[in-house]
């Protein structure tokens, strides 16, 4: 039996995604061919990758505005290393706000390559909210956030209104909610969360930001040479392609992101207003930070801890447990994670308060 995945990454994807990917390893559109060993420079494989190009930024509104969207390989990760690559000039200073564990991960990676200013910090917090009184230099080169911090579950409601070109790591809440996609310089997200399997990141960058740095730059940490190679510089991995362009038409034909934040807010809801009815938890992130992606909570006493892991396993629930940084329990609700699935894993916290009692 399916079950109630609320692992943070690799994650949950639709079921409808899950069958035709299935499909397509072992016979590709009827091609007597697998997905798996069709060439990248096929027809059929050229296809997958303009529409999902295509469809990337549709969904972010962003089309004929000047951005380009990639599907690359090296994980968020490598985008820590090629933003300061494109974007950091040489005797020039970034940005950073520093909002969590990948929040830092990327500015040890910029501080490898000029001045790196942290305009603030909750570290000193475990992480447990967005700093909200910062100023940005008006003479960055860049200003770097993360939208949402999949491992505290905090989220930025609001994004600072500036002349520096913004960069910000959407891996955990890409395509999730409406934003002003054009108030952002590049965006990057690891396709394992919301989009796909891992192995492809999405960029979206604004074309007109980059060849400015006056930096050697190696080809494949150059998004302008990605753009030329139409996003096949070198061989992409086209299985996670793939199956990301399914995703991004299953939210297209769901609604696009609209219809997943309105689906996302009522999820969202259901499962916070059962952590603040319930005695037995607590939430961890702060109240107005709060992520609708990431959910953290831990018991109130932890001698409860067996009793409640065998209760949610009992349920079919999966991938409840807390990174360890933060301990407690993480429920990661995606867009493809149903509200049927939510509200299972609120009546097992309502038959635990039962047992307690
Ligand atoms: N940024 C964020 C917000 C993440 O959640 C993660 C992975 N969990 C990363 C970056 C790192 O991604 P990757 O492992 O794909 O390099």
């Amino acid at each position: 039996m399916k079950k109630h995945n609320f692992s943070a990454g690799p994650s949950i994807l639709p079921q409808e995604v899950l069958d035709k990917a299935a499909q397509a390893v072992l016979n590709y559109n009827n091609s007597g061919l697998s997905i798996l060993e069709i060439s990248h420079r096929s027809k059929d494989f050229v296809a997958i990758m303009e529409e999902a190009r295509t469809l990337a930024l549709e969904l972010l509104g962003l089309e004929g505005k000047g951005y380009q969207a990639l599907f690359l390989s090296g994980g968020a990760s490598m985008e820590f290393v090629r933003v300061p690559y494109s974007l950091l000039k040489q005797n020039g200073k970034a940005a950073y706000l520093d909002t969590g564990t990948w929040a830092a991960g990327a500015i040890k990676q910029a501080e490898k390559f000029g001045e790196t200013i942290v305009v603030a910090s909750s570290k000193s917090d475990n992480y447990s909210y967005i700093p909200k009184e910062y100023s940005i230099p008006t003479d960055a080169s860049y200003f770097h956030c993360t939208s949402n911090n999949t491992i505290f579950g905090t989220q930025m409601q609001d994004f600072p209104e500036t002349d520096v070109p913004i960069v910000c790591d959407m891996s955990s809440d890409i395509f999730s909610r409406e934003i002003d996609f054009s108030k952002f310089g590049i965006i990057y997200a690891g396709a394992q969360k919301n989009m796909g399997p891992a192995g492809t990141t999405l960029v979206v960058v604004k074309e007109e930001l980059l060849g400015k740095t006056d930096r050697v730059t190696p080809d494949i940490l150059d998004y302008s040479a990605h753009i030329a190679k139409d996003s096949m510089y070198n061989t992409p991995p086209v299985f996670a392609v793939y199956a990301s362009m399914l995703t991004l038409q299953w939210v297209k034909a769901n609604g696009g992101v609209a219809a997943m934040e309105k689906k996302n807010n009522e999820k969202a809801a259901l499962l916070y207003n059962e952590i603040e009815r319930n005695l037995l938890f607590k939430g961890v992130a702060k109240l107005e930070d709060r992520s609708k992606m990431n959910v953290t909570f831990i018991l109130v006493n932890e001698a409860h801890k067996e009793q409640f892991d065998k209760m949610w396993k009992a349920a079919n629930i999966s991938g409840l447990n807390g990174h360890r940084s933060v301990g407690g329990y993480r429920a990661s609700i995606y867009n493809a994670m149903s509200i049927e699935s939510v509200q299972v894993l609120v009546d097992v916290m309502q038959e635990f308060e039962k047992t307690i009692q």
